[in-house]
């Protein structure tokens, strides 16, 4: 499968990790109180045994006839029976008997089978004799402490927590809706503005919308004289990971103001009913310490549009937590010198509200990187890194076509990784080179394949390489490789030259006979195909698709754009803006380029099959071909790039 691919590059989605920031939310505080609650009851349970053994004299259990014994000599004073168990004093020390422990206060059980007349010796013997109920009932404050202790140290318990959470929040009176109505913006110091535009590379158009807004939270005495309207708000729109949060900390960080940041998911995750609540607060915190700037990331979070039915759930939370959003906006004078930046990557789904004058009336696009983008980036992200003399950060940047910063960050991490797991002093082009293939594919996978396996597998991809190599106009072949990683087994490397943003028709046919390449080639030596070839058919169809309904590609079909331009020729089932005849003519097109393109790419490896033979016997022997090795194998030189077409 060719695995870079411009055109599919758009669906990047950047992991992001968010803990919710709520003072006194954070685990460690939560372990320490927990410690200091067992803490207490371990104390409780040693003062109330020591107080215990305390209070009680020393007592000892004697036999039944060493009782009688003591009676009949006289020596006991008084007992106390309860049923057949008796406690008593005595006049002098008792014991079991010689050499065992001796005490006044004596305990012994009447079997009751005794039938001695124990009453009469006692009487006899002027025992003063007290008799108690054989169970008596607990005395009343062990029946409360029981019945109540563990109740009261739970509330307690709670009560305590509740205080110290908001004395943490700052909130004190408020208690538990105190701590959570704070906002969770963190301040970012003035003094240490640690992100400059120096920090973002690659987006220079975008830098220098927001240089403005730099120099009016530098000098708001400047715009304040003049009277001239600096925007409320300015919204950042980009895919996951080109930079948004990066760009908006470097604006506070260039202005050298706080900055006070919040995720707008973070809003509705909470409790219900404290998302205005907190906007309140964020807001009237970055005016006291105004010139600040606010940030609200993942703005669609909250502000979806009221009209579409795509909010389940939650939805009273957010609308409130929007307009408490759009209140604030309209509350404050922008001379007060907060400027509130937001991001998101659905700019088409907010609400209209948002995007009225006076709010965020100033829309940034933040694009994918181009490849001078993408090098600039790699240079930022590899500055702490030492290269080798081979490396060239050109050439990772003409093969990552459709990565964004966030990936490209990704990309010199792994390779250094990779260098450091080398025991290397310095990263390699190969390092990038291994990196890229494990950003893109996966690790690699320890599979034991049979030889058969093997050699269908490079064969597989060697008709990929060989008929990107055959097709004149196709995207240069960087790379084979029969490694299996991640979810393929072997994969060829192809990227444009340059990026690309018009494709000729010829292009594209290209493409899919190249993504055809390995089920032709095990159709011409096997005559069968594997599973293998799955996800090259996705690509296939996808491509044919569009050039059926959106590039007007097929004169069955005629020059109609018949995507929609919200489904952008992905989810044509969803809503189809077209007749089902029209939609059985599409498919029919479909099918018929795709099997042209099969037809031609069988036809050019049998043609070629000598070629094809010494890249397969290549591959077995070396595992993956580098674009050089490649050429020199099959003895073909790299076809001309065809300049990308101006429409
Ligand atoms: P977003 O908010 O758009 O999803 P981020 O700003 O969080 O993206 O980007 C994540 C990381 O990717 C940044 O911290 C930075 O290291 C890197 N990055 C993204 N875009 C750029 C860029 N244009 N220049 C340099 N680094 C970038
Ligand atoms: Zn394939
Ligand atoms: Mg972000």
């Amino acid at each position: 499968m060719p695995a870079l691919d411009p055109a599919q590059g758009n669906k990047r989605t950047a992991p992001t990790s968010r803990r919710p920031n709520v003072p006194g939310y954070n685990p460690m505080n939560w372990r320490r109180y927990w410690l200091v609650l067992g803490a207490l009851l371990l104390l409780n349970i040693v003062i109330t045994s020591i107080i215990e053994s305390a209070t009680q004299a020393p007592s000892v259990t004697i036999p039944y006839n060493v009782f009688i014994a003591q009676v009949d000599a006289g020596n006991v004073l008084n007992i106390t029976a309860t049923g057949d168990s008796i406690i008593g004093t005595a006049k002098a020390a008792v014991s079991a008997g010689s050499g065992q422990p001796s005490a006044k206060t004596f305990s012994t059980q009447r079997p009751t089978f005794a039938s001695d007349n124990l009453e009469a010796a006692l009487l006899k013997n002027k025992v003063s004799i007290l008799a108690e109920p054989p169970n008596p009932p607990p005395p009343l404050w062990e029946t409360l402490l029981l019945g109540f202790g563990p109740s009261l140290l739970l509330v307690f318990g709670l009560i305590y927590l509740m205080r110290r959470s908001a004395a943490l929040a700052g909130g004190g009176a408020g208690g538990i809706l105190g701590r959570f109505g704070q906002s969770n913006a963190r301040l970012y110091n003035a003094e240490r503005p640690d992100t400059t535009f120096a920090d973002v590379a690659g987006i220079d158009e975008v830098k220098a919308e927001l240089v403005e807004i730099v120099d009016f939270l530098k000098k708001p005495e400047k715009y304040q004289r003049l009277g001239g309207t600096v925007p409320k708000g300015v919204l950042l729109i980009g895919a996951p990971g080109t930079g948004k949060t990066l760009l908006a900390r470097a604006v506070a960080g260039e202005a050298a103001v706080p900055f006070f940041s919040i995720s707008a998911a973070e809003f509705i995750e909470a409790i219900v009913g404290v998302g205005a609540a907190r906007v309140r607060d964020l807001f009237q915190k970055a005016r006291s310490a105004a010139p600040a700037i606010v940030f609200i990331d993942e703005l669609d979070a909250v502000g979806r549009s009221r009209s579409t039915g795509a909010r389940l759930g939650g939805n009273e939370e957010q609308e409130q937590t929007l307009n408490q959003i759009l209140t604030e906006m309209d509350g404050f004078d922008p001379q007060q010198g907060v400027i509130v930046l937001a991001a998101t990557n659905r700019a088409d789904v907010l609400d209209a509200a948002l995007l009225r004058p006076g709010r965020f009336d100033r829309r940034v696009t933040v694009p994918f990187p181009d490849r001078r983008g993408r090098l600039e980036i790699l240079k930022i992200h590899t500055r702490h890194i030492p290269l080798g003399p081979d490396v060239d950060l050109g050439l990772s940047a003409s093969l990552t076509a459709g990565m964004v910063g966030a990936d490209l960050r990704n990309l010199a991490n792994e390779a250094a990784l990779a260098a450091a797991r080398r025991d290397a002093s310095v990263v390699a082009q190969i390092d990038f080179t291994n990196a890229l293939e494990k950003v893109e594919l996966g690790s690699e996978r320890k599979l034991s394949l049979s030889a058969m396996d093997r050699e269908r597998i490079a064969y597989h991809e060697a008709g990929h390489a060989l008929l990107g190599l055959l097709q004149p106009g196709a995207d240069p072949v960087r790379r084979v490789s029969i490694i299996p990683r991640g979810q393929s087994l072997g994969a060829t490397v192809q990227s444009p030259v340059d990026d690309r943003f018009n494709y000729g028709e010829d292009y594209l046919r290209g493409r899919i006979t190249g993504a055809l390449g390995g089920r032709a080639a095990e159709q011409l030596v096997y005559g069968v195909v594997t599973t293998g070839a799955e996800s090259d058919l996705r690509q296939v169809t996808a491509i044919a698709r569009q050039m059926v309904v959106r590039y007007g590609m097929s004169p069955r079909v005629g020059v109609l754009s018949l995507a929609d331009d919200d489904n952008a020729g992905q989810s044509l089932t969803l809503s189809r803006p077209y007749s089902e005849a029209t939609a059985a003519i599409v498919d029919e097109e479909v099918r018929r380029i795709s099997e042209e393109c099969l037809r031609q790419g069988v036809a050019l490896l049998t043609s070629n099959r000598d070629k094809l033979d010494a890249l397969v016997h290549a591959l077995l022997e070396h595992d993956t071909l580098e674009e050089a090795a490649i050429l020199a194998v099959t003895g073909l030189t790299a076809p001309e790039p065809v300049p990308a077409t101006v429409s």
